[in-house]
């Protein structure tokens, strides 16, 4: 359900105004919501490096459910513009940061008609913010507000889901989002963050530095290297076999391109049209991805792909949409900078597109020589299990690790603006609001 009370959201920018260690950070929740219990519910989502903040920290402010966004320095501006150009006014903002850059954005929200009800400073808050109608308040006297126990009662459990995104991750093609406390740890510590990571921290790092890579680098980009084959399966175009469980499509998709595991598989598509649900497809371990631009995301995630896996990589496109992707021209540069593009059609064209090093059909691959290094299967392909397109730059959930949290994320308010305003007037008509698996 829509809520009639505008949407309210606190921004934290952690890098200026930083969690005391001494505190227990569930209280910070409690001391927002202490302070400002008219704008209760509201969202908090809380930027930073978190490479800075104790780690000890990391599970009870994710607990409290408070949205954790990991990003290099600088990067908050960029999310609060998408933010607004996803979430038109009337929405009332709560700014808690002491860097200038953040700050000097907020006129352009208070000129487009957001209420920016006030803000939270680390240094001088004497200094009134005049982009807030309210007073502003030191980040200390927040703090104290639940330090001394002066809670209101009126304090919520929680309002958002349990989330984390690495906004450095999040073009790279592998998982960049999750639920849990663990999955973020699993996420910090593996090879594709640290590269993500060393990139954005030193983007022309030279040869001098490769060859001073430590033995545990060159087991890290060992694994990377063993990485280097992306498959999209556009189930709008080649949907789920009915028969078919689709732990089964994918064994026969490893079967069939053995010699390239452990493959990157994503199931992409309209899952509001997989009729058979999507349960089983996040359950066989596909990185399933929602959206309604069909081709266009699907070529928009291989960009991220390749933008992040140089070449020499290999490239499974199953789809039968072949019209898009060859007026996009874009897997034939592909081609011509070493990538092997591998395809994929219901049925086999008569001329094989000219990008393409191999084909094969669907039902080639589904009949597939499922005996052949069948053990080779992996019980799961990605940490984030499923995400979705059309809210990536809502600034709200977009991705998560469960089928519940997907289904939740289908049933929300946020989600349903989202796609409506993705879905071409003449559809909105006849799409039914609700997703079919979901009844
Ligand atoms: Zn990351
Ligand atoms: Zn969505």
């Amino acid at each position: 359900m829509m809520q009639n009370k505008s949407p309210a959201v606190v921004w934290w920018d952690m890098n200026t105004c930083p969690p005391p260690e001494k505190l227990d950070p569930s209280q910070i929740r409690q001391s927002l919501e202490s302070a400002f219990p008219h704008l209760l519910p509201f969202t908090i989502s809380a930027h930073g490096d978190l490479n800075l903040i104790p780690r000890s920290l990391w599970e009870p402010i994710l607990s409290s459910g408070i949205i954790l966004k990991h990003g290099p320095a600088g990067s908050m501006p960029g999310d609060m513009r998408r933010w607004r150009d996803n979430n038109p006014p009337p929405a009332t903002l709560f700014l808690i940061s002491d860097s200038e850059n953040v700050c000097e954005i907020l006129p352009s929200f208070k000129v487009r008609g957001y209420t920016i009800t006030g803000a939270v400073k680390q240094n001088k808050p004497e200094d009134a913010a005049k982009y807030a109608s309210l007073a502003t308040i030191s980040w200390d006297h927040i703090l104290s507000v639940a330090w001394y126990g002066r809670t209101t009662g009126r304090v919520m459990d929680k309002c958002s889901e349990t989330a984390w995104v690495c906004n450095m991750c999040i073009d790279s093609s592998h998982p960049f989002a999750g639920e849990s406390y663990e999955s973020l740890t699993r996420h910090m510590s593996s090879a594709e963050h640290s590269i993500q990571e060393s990139i954005w921290m030193n983007p022309s790092s030279g040869d001098e530095e490769d060859e001073e890579l430590s033995s545990e680098d060159d087991l890290d980009n060992e694994m990377m290297q063993n990485k280097k084959t992306g498959v999209w399966w556009d189930m709008d175009t080649c949907p789920p076999p009915e028969g078919l469980d689709p732990y089964q499509v994918r064994q026969s998709i490893e079967s069939m391109f053995s010699d390239h595991l452990p493959l990157n598989v994503s199931a992409i598509g309209n899952l509001n049209s997989i009729d058979a649900g999507v349960f089983p497809i996040l359950s066989a371990g596909f990185f399933t991805k929602h959206g309604l631009g069909g081709p266009r995301d699907i070529l928009k995630d291989i960009q991220r792909w390749a933008w992040n896996t140089p070449s020499p990589a290999t490239l499974v496109l199953i789809s039968d949409d072949e019209q898009a992707f060859l007026t996009s021209g874009y897997l034939h540069r592909l081609k011509e900078i070493g990538y092997t593009i591998v395809r994929v059609c219901l049925e086999c064209p008569d001329v094989s597109p000219e990008y393409a090093s191999l084909r094969y059909t669907w039902r080639d691959v589904l009949s597939g020589k499922l005996n052949r290094e069948v053990d080779k299967v992996k019980d799961k392909c990605s940490e984030t299990a499923w995400f979705c397109n059309v809210c990536i730059n809502s600034g709200h959930i977009f991705a998560g690790e469960s089928y519940q949290s997907l289904t939740r994320h289908f049933n929300s308010a946020q989600h349903s603006f989202q796609e409506l305003k993705q879905v071409p007037p003449k559809l909105k008509a006849s799409q039914s609001k609700k997703a079919i698996w979901l009844s």
